[in-house]
Order: C-alpha cells, then structure tokens, then sequence
C-alpha cells in the first residue's frame, strides 16, 4: 500500500494589531482547506508565515529581527519554506525578497486568497512577490473573507467590517500599505458573525481602521445600522468595535451604543495629541475643543462609558507646551486605558520629512511622563467603580492569581474574581471590591439577570 502523504505543517507569526490577528486566523483557515495543519513552532514546520506590521518603526524591526533568527533553520533544512506578508510584505514588496535571500514568498495585504497558489510556485522553486498595488474589488475580497473564517472560535471573536483608510494623517503608513477604505457587505458580515456564534463564539469585535466611515456597498448602511444588524443574531450576547476616528464619530453611533444593550460600554477613540499645533501638523482634522465636545457629548449619551485613547509623544516639531498640553488632555479626558506611542518615521509619509526631528531620549523621558500621568488617572478611575456590580463574560482562570476565575466587563476592563471553573462561557454578576491600574477584583454576586443573594 502507498505510504500516505504526511501532512504539511504551518506555522504563523503574528506581529501588530488585531486586524493582523484576524488576517492570520483567515490564512489559518485558508491554508486547512488546503491540507495544511498548524504547526507548534517553526523547528516543526513546513511552511513559515509572518504576518508583519509596520505601523511602528520597532514592529517592523521585530520583523527582521525575527527572519534572522529563521535563517540558520532554513539553512539546516532548505526545503522549509518561508514568507512575509502583511504590512511589510505590502510597503517593501521586491525589495524584502532582495535583501533576504532565502525567503521564499512575499504577499501584501491584499493578497491574502493568492498564498496557496504562490505557495505552490514556492515549490516549485520559484521565489514569488505578490502585492497588488491595487485594492482587490470589494466582491472578490468579500468571496473570500466569508468563505474562510476563523478557526475554531473561542467565546470571543474578531470580524474584519472594512480594511485600508482614506485619512492619510501624516505620521501614518496605513493608507500605504493597507490601501483606500473598503466596507465588506453588511449581509456577508452577518453571515460571519453566524458562523462564529454557530462555533460558540458570545462576543465579536468588529475590526476597521475607521469603523465609522463603514458604508455597505449593497445597501448602503452605515456603521450604526450595522451594529442594530448584528444586535439581530440570537447567539451573539456582546458586540464590539475598533477604532473609531473622532472626527467621524457620528450621533447615530453613539446613539447605538447608548440605545443596543449588545453593543459594549466602550470606545477608543485616539486624540493623538493634545495641541491644535500638531493636530494640525498631524492632519487629524480636528482640534482639541471640538474633540472633547465629542468626549462631553458621549458622556452625556452613554454615561459610564469605558473610554480609551491615543497618544503620540514626540511628534517633529512638538514643543515642551505641545506635549504639556497633551498631559493635560489625559487629565481633562480622564481615559479609562491608553495607548501610548514615540512617534517614529514611517515610508511615504509626509511626516518623515519634517524637520525638528526629537532625539530618542527625549521621546522616552516624555512617553514614560505621559505613561505615569495615565497610571494615576486609570487606578483613581478603577478605584472609583468600587462597589458597583460588573456583568462579566467569564473568560477561563486568572493568568495571575491562584483559583480565581477571569472576564472582561461591558467596558472592556478585565475583573477577576473568586469562582468555580464551571463560570467559563457565562454571564456573571461580580461586586468589584477594588481597582488596580489594569483590572478589577470583585466578589462574584450570581449569574447575570439573576437576584443578588
Ligand atoms: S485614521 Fe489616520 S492614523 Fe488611523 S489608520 Fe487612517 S491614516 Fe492611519
């Protein structure tokens, strides 16, 4: 009897955000239908992918860091093959196979239906680079995201609702790299989200680089219709959503969370900066006042919203008031979480050739300024939810903490609590007894929607 083929082996390396993380779970799932099964680690595979992110300047140098140390494997075993895709794959293309000789594949971002094709080609001994300059049509895209969801779903979930963005802000190589804003339909979404739930999946966080600028190119539902949509799904208990631009931030939207009980207590909307200087040089399209209209007339609609922002520290040009001014952004906010960057020089943007560069220095004594300020207003904001009851997804065991069991709350903070393991993959109701800088702890009070002993 013929031996049987054994199985090819793949191994994929996420770097970057969540929208990567969805990009690699899809791969996973494209590449199983073409045999492939995954592999523990790279030593053990067939086949190694690196989803890369250059969004940062220390992303994209992980990136090569991480393909150094795949050399000398591929050395000891030349059959292995090796691809980049993602945003580095996108902004480099042909240059990313020149510089690293034995990488086999290059696939950008929009390439993602093409890599068993160029996987054969690779087989074949013919080193390939497919990034398209153009964004695929919606449809064809559309086919494929659909077809191949996530593997294996856990509670949670992430759906990509729209790709690429049309911002150009000028410290940014999005619109480069990942292309001009593409909105999946509204029916091929539902139909995702299905699967998930079908899967076990209770909650989904909807992914776009500016989810408010979401238009169903069928029937030309915006993003707040999309959410009512969703909120439809009998086996979805929670929604969620990423990121939101403030200037697009719509009353519709706000009003959806305000009004659909699936739909999370819980934004992040990323300020930049605090001075209209900069956010002028950045081309964010608003200011400081109007943004925190924005923030006041949130609060007012949806009181008790889980708020979450960012910050460039060190943008060309930013004076120590600039940066000042950004500190007392934080504190007039009052941000439940943030997420804290140095600025760094990014290809093609127009940033990059600004003059009055910082030093790195200089950017790190301002990050970690801003990132202490934070700490001190995410613990005084904690501490202030003392008392409360959560409704908490229950996730599984605390990754730090002996026998207690851990979820998120609707606002998205992490709660952990004293519980029986049987508590995974319900609603609980938990009594927070004290706020930390990162998470909550609590007392478990009952299921949620049930009486309080
Ligand atoms: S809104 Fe600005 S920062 Fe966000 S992805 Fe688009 S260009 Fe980049």
């Amino acid at each position: 009897m013929a031996e049987q083929a054994r199985q090819q082996k793949v191994h994929i390396t996420t770097f970057g955000c969540q929208m990567n993380e969805y990009d690699s779970s899809r791969l996973a799932s494209l590449l199983a239908s073409h045999g492939f099964v995954p592999a523990e680690d790279a030593e053990s595979a067939d086949l190694v992918l690196l989803n890369t992110c250059s969004v940062r300047e220390r992303a994209e140098h992980k990136v090569y860091s991480y393909l150094g140390a795949l050399r000398e494997l591929k050395q000891r075993r030349p059959g292995l093959l090796i691809g980049v895709g993602g945003c580095v794959a996108q902004q480099e293309g042909k240059r990313l196979l020149d510089s690293v000789p034995y990488l086999d594949l290059v696939f950008g971002t929009q390439a993602l239906e093409r890599v068993p094709e160029l996987i054969e080609e690779a087989r074949a001994g013919r080193r390939v680079v497919c990034t398209p300059g153009e964004p695929m049509p919606v449809g064809l895209a559309g086919a494929h995201e659909a077809d191949h969801p996530q593997l294996r779903p856990g509670l949670k979930a992430m759906v990509t609702v729209m790709t690429g963005c049309d911002n150009f802000c000028s410290y940014c190589v999005v619109p480069y790299v990942r292309g001009r804003e593409r909105s999946r339909p509204a029916s091929e979404v539902a139909r995702e989200v299905a699967q998930l739930t079908a899967a076990g999946a209770r909650e989904v966080t909807l992914l776009g680089q500016n989810v408010n600028s979401y238009r169903d190119p069928e029937r030309g539902l915006d993003f707040a219709g999309l959410l009512e949509m969703l909120c439809r799904e009998p086996e979805l208990w929670r929604l969620r959503f990423t990121t939101s631009h403030p200037k697009d931030l719509s009353p519709a939207l706000v009003e959806a969370m305000a009004g659909l009980d699936k739909v999370m207590e819980q934004l992040h909307l990323p300020a930049q900066s605090g001075s209209d200087r900069v956010l002028a040089a950045m081309k964010r399209g608003y200011t400081r006042r109007q943004y925190l209209e924005r923030v006041a007339d949130l609060r007012r609609r949806a009181p008790g919203v889980c708020l979450g922002g960012d910050i460039i520290v060190g943008f060309p040009g930013e004076t120590e008031d600039d940066f000042a001014q950004s500190l007392s952004l934080l504190e007039e906010v009052g941000y439940d979480f943030l997420f804290s960057f140095m600025y760094s020089d990014r290809p093609f943007t127009k940033a990059s050739k600004l003059p009055d560069k910082h030093l790195e220095a200089e950017k790190s004594r301002r990050l970690q300024r801003l990132q202490e300020l934070q700490r001190g207003i995410s613990l005084a904001r904690h501490r202030a939810l003392v008392g409360s009851v959560a409704e908490v997804l229950v996730e599984g065991p605390a990754k730090r903490g002996q026998g207690l069991m851990s979820g998120r709350e609707r606002g998205g903070r992490v709660v952990n609590f004293e519980g029986k393991a049987e508590l995974k993959g319900t609603l609980a109701r938990v009594r927070v007894k004290e706020g930390l800088v990162n998470s909550l702890k609590g007392r478990l009070v009952g299921p949620a929607g049930g009486v309080e002993p």
